[in-house]
This record gives C-alpha cells, structure tokens and sequence, in this order.
C-alpha cells in the first residue's frame, strides 16, 4: 500500500498527483500521457516522480553534498542521471530498439524524459494497438529502474536478455488489462504487436 498524503483517504490516486504537479506548470506537463496510460499506480508514480527530476540518480545524491564517483549502474561509462538512465544509456537503447522493433517504426528520441513522453501520441499507430503503444514507454521506464536497483542493493549482474523478456513481459502484463482477446502468450502478443 502506497500512501500519499495529498488525497482525504491517503490512499494513492494518480489523479491527486496530477493536481499537486500540473497546477504548478500546466503546459510543460505531460500528464496525460502518465495519467491516460493503463498501468499500475505503482508505475504511473514512479514516471511522475521521474518527469519531476525527484527520483533519486546519484547526480542527484551528489547535488546533496555526497562525494563519490558518478557511474551508471547499467553501462559505467557515462554518469547517471534520469535522462541518461531511462533514455540514452546504451543498455537501455537496446529495449528502445526493440520496442521501435516490434511495433515497426523508426523513431528518434528527444533529450528528456519529459519531452519523450510529450511527444509520445502514436498517430501512426493504429488504433488498435495505440493503448499498447501508449503503455511502452512507461514499462521501459519501469523495467530499467527495477533493474538498476537490482545491480545498486544486490551486486546483481545486468543480463540484457533478462531486461529485454522482463520488458517484453511487463508490457504483456499491463496490456491483459485492456485489450480486447488478448493474446494468451508473449509470442503471441509479439506477433500483435507486430501486426497492423
Ligand atoms: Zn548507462
């Protein structure tokens, strides 16, 4: 259970996320495409905390006065930050890769997490699949996170084939929700996806 102080039952509602953030700055918001999305509450929180920059990266911890090596905990090349994590570290282009793939478009993505998800309508998706298409970024989101605490509390080992069917998998989990005869199997449903 997630409590959240803003609503009279403390109980978490995305819908009172929705009005603690999106009063502040209306426009730059991309709530629709956090608070329109069919996923668990548990990971529309977590991509509004990541569009707000209040997910705690190291260059976040860093900003606190913690001295320490920045690496990402996915690559250790580059430092980590949310843009870095969620979009551009090499291993998580590759489930970007796979889900451009899988639904057969060519897409360039932007620089922040934000923008991304402004930019995230599907007009070339058909309507058939849109809700899915809708759903993916968050469940990249979702599933890259997992895994970077994984590889930061259990000194696990980053399998990339393990992130990609853990992708694969959540996305097939959030969309039983809502699509209609939805596929029984995940080669089934990659095979959906793939479809027109
Ligand atoms: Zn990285």
């Amino acid at each position: 259970m997630v409590f959240w102080t803003e609503t009279k039952s403390e109980k978490f509602s995305v819908k009172s996320l929705y009005y603690v953030y999106e009063l502040d700055n209306p426009s730059l918001f991309p709530s629709s495409c956090i608070s329109n999305v069919w996923v668990k509450p548990k990971i529309s929180f977590f991509v509004w905390e990541a569009t707000w920059g209040k997910i705690l990266t190291l260059d976040l911890i860093q900003k606190r006065g913690w001295a320490f090596a920045n690496r990402c905990f996915l690559c250790y090349e580059k430092e980590e930050t949310i843009d870095h994590l969620l979009l551009h570290c090499t291993k998580t282009r590759v489930l970007w890769d796979l889900l451009f793939t899988l639904f057969g478009v060519s897409w360039v993505l932007l620089s922040s997490v934000r923008e991304t998800l402004l930019s995230w309508h599907g007009s070339f998706v058909s309507k058939k699949r849109k809700k899915v298409w809708r759903a993916t970024p968050l469940c990249i989101f979702w599933t890259v996170w997992k895994a970077r605490n994984k590889l930061t509390f259990n000194d696990d080992v980053l399998l990339i084939q393990r992130l990609k069917y853990f992708f694969v998998f959540s996305l097939w989990s959030e969309a039983k929700l809502f699509i209609v005869d939805y596929p029984l199997t995940i080669v089934s449903f990659i095979n959906w996806l793939g479809s027109s």
